[in-house]
């Protein structure tokens, strides 16, 4: 096996030592200009792609696009703005589904992570000492799902939508419906390669550069390029039991809410979100459903569905039925308001691309997205209904949403993260205001409602943080960090001195 060993190792030995000597042998004093030559791509679709993202607000056109094909290629570019003595911006772009700009570049060099294929998804553990997967931080959570279900097993931490990296996900948090059982995705990671913003490829975990692990989980892609992360499975179900229970009550689905996320044996997913009379027919009802719901929506106004899955294995004796129906016995929903389906669990997870599709198909996907998404404080969570759900969105009824409102446990989003959540309280409710504009809806107007939204909070003293926080301003940084704000710049001046990444976020080149 010694053999073995050394067989193996000496291929890697002469590459790093190849690689070692093309990297101190290149000039480091690189402008992108330089850099041009050897391996950026400037061609109209590389300059459109990294200059475009979801959101549709913002261009900023890069200098050039990497593309590397290993990870050695980020660490030589990032190292060549660092030893230069004019450093330029470089940012990650996972899969461009930020709204503000937050991937892109301006005049610097956005690295077209999707190119990255060198470390794949790779299952490992057993059932002792648990399962992980290592996959590369440009990896779509949706390709994570497919390998990782050929194992019988799956990440236990979503986001709503699988289109999106791994490495953009652990930017920011990636909240679902499971985050109060399993804490956001950031809280389930166990170890990541990445590369700081001095060009150093550095391993981190909860006790090996402990700093950077926590820097870099919910770190807006300030302290480094996540190449590699080693994230939590579990054994996966096969099908889901999946309701929609209506209430014309917010009080009582907010109780509802809140009781599901706090007890263990209950659901596995729990969400929420507004029905109102704009609000497009939905394929989990039927047209019967349908038109109870309407007709309640056009005496009410407004309506709150509470989103509740269970996990199940349908390949085994089971008693999903009776568990649920107990359950069930606890909540307080009109009778008759309850709507159900039975999907499997690939199908549950990837539910938002069968809508993406829908929209694609009406030319209302690729529109812009002036997003909004906020965690208010548990305690000011009816405030917040009257005061922005039915006395601004309902009221100007600018766009069909979705409007998802739900609560999440805090007890495991761990401090030394550096996300930011509401300070009080034992859980607190995310608000996603996703709008989208189109021909009817110009994006300034929802702009303009998205200001109303945020003066409304601040003078009710409801002490709301943003999640995708933008600001333009450092103060408003500032006020968003609150207490974190010294160890977020600290962190920065350790890993990336040089304010060399993610310049899109604008934190630190904001004034
Ligand atoms: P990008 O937009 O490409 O990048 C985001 C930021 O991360 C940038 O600053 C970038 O520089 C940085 N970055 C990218 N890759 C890396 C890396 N490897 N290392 C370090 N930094 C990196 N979020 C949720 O939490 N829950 C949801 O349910 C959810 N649903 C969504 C549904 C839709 C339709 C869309 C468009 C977005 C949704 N999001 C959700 C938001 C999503 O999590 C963010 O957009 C996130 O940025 C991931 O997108 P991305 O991989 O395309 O990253």
């Amino acid at each position: 096996s010694h053999v073995l060993h050394a067989y193996f190792l000496v291929p890697f030995i002469i590459h790093s030592l190849v690689f070692m000597t093309l990297v101190s042998s290149r000039p480091l004093s690189n402008t992108p200009n330089e850099i041009t030559e050897n391996n950026l791509c400037t061609d109209t679709i590389c300059m459109k792609t990294a200059s475009s993202d979801y959101g549709k607000l913002v261009q900023d056109l890069p200098f050039g696009v990497l593309r590397p094909s290993s990870v050695y290629d980020i660490v030589h570019l990032v190292r060549s703005s660092y030893n230069s003595s004019s450093p330029f911006t470089i940012a990650a772009r996972g899969n461009g589904h930020s709204v503000r700009g937050q991937a892109m570049a301006k005049n610097g060099v956005v690295i077209e992570m999707s190119s990255l294929k060198d470390i794949g998804i790779r299952v490992s553990g057993n059932s002792s000492l648990g399962f992980y997967a290592d996959v590369g931080g440009e990896q779509l959570w949706i390709d994570v799902l497919r390998a990782t279900l050929l194992h019988g097993l799956a990440p236990v931490s979503w986001t709503d939508y699988l289109y999106l990296t791994v490495g953009g996900t652990l930017s920011n948090a990636g909240i679902s419906g499971q985050s109060s059982f399993h804490g956001p995705q950031i809280s389930n990671v166990l170890e990541m390669d990445v590369i700081t913003g001095k060009g150093e490829s550095i391993t981190c975990s909860n006790n090996t550069n402990s700093d950077l692990f926590y820097a870099v989980l919910g770190g807006l892609g300030q302290f480094g390029i996540i190449t590699r992360a080693r994230i939590v499975l579990a054994e996966a179900p096969t099908r889901v039991k999946w309701f929609q229970i209506i209430y014309d009550d917010f009080a009582q689905f907010t109780k509802d809410q809140e009781y599901l996320v706090s007890i263990d044996y209950g659901f596995d997913y729990v969400e929420g979100s507004l029905i109102m009379e704009n609000t497009p027919a939905s394929n989990f009802f039927t047209p019967d459903d349908e038109s109870m719901i309407n007709s309640l929506v056009s005496k009410k106004g407004i309506l709150y569905s509470l989103e509740a899955v269970k996990y199940y294995n349908d390949d085994i004796i089971n008693t999903i039925d009776e568990e649920i129906q107990v359950i069930f016995k606890a909540l307080h929903f009109k009778s008759g308001f309850i709507f159900n389906k039975d999907v499997t669990f690939f199908d549950f997870l990837n539910r938002v691309r069968a809508e993406e599709l829908l929209l694609q198909s009406l030319a209302l996907w690729d529109v812009p997205h002036p997003w909004l998404n906020l965690f208010i404080p548990r305690s000011r969570i009816a405030d917040f209904n009257q005061g922005v759900f039915v006395n601004i969105i309902q009221k100007q009824s600018l766009s069909s949403g979705p409007f998802l409102v739900y609560p999440i446990n805090r007890k495991r989003w761990d401090d030394r993260m550096s996300v930011v959540i509401p300070e009080d309280d034992d859980m607190f409710y995310t608000a996603a205001i996703l709008n989208a504009a189109g021909p009817a809806v110009d994006p300034a107007v929802i702009e303009e409602q998205n200001k109303k939204i945020l003066e409304y909070c601040n003078k009710s003293g409801i002490k709301i943080k943003q999640y995708f926080p933008h600001y333009t301003r450092k103060v408003g940084w500032m006020k968003h960090f609150g207490n974190k704000w010294s160890a977020f710049k600290e962190r920065k001046e350790q890993f990336d001195p040089k304010m060399i990444l993610s310049p899109g976020q604008r934190i630190f080149n904001s004034d």
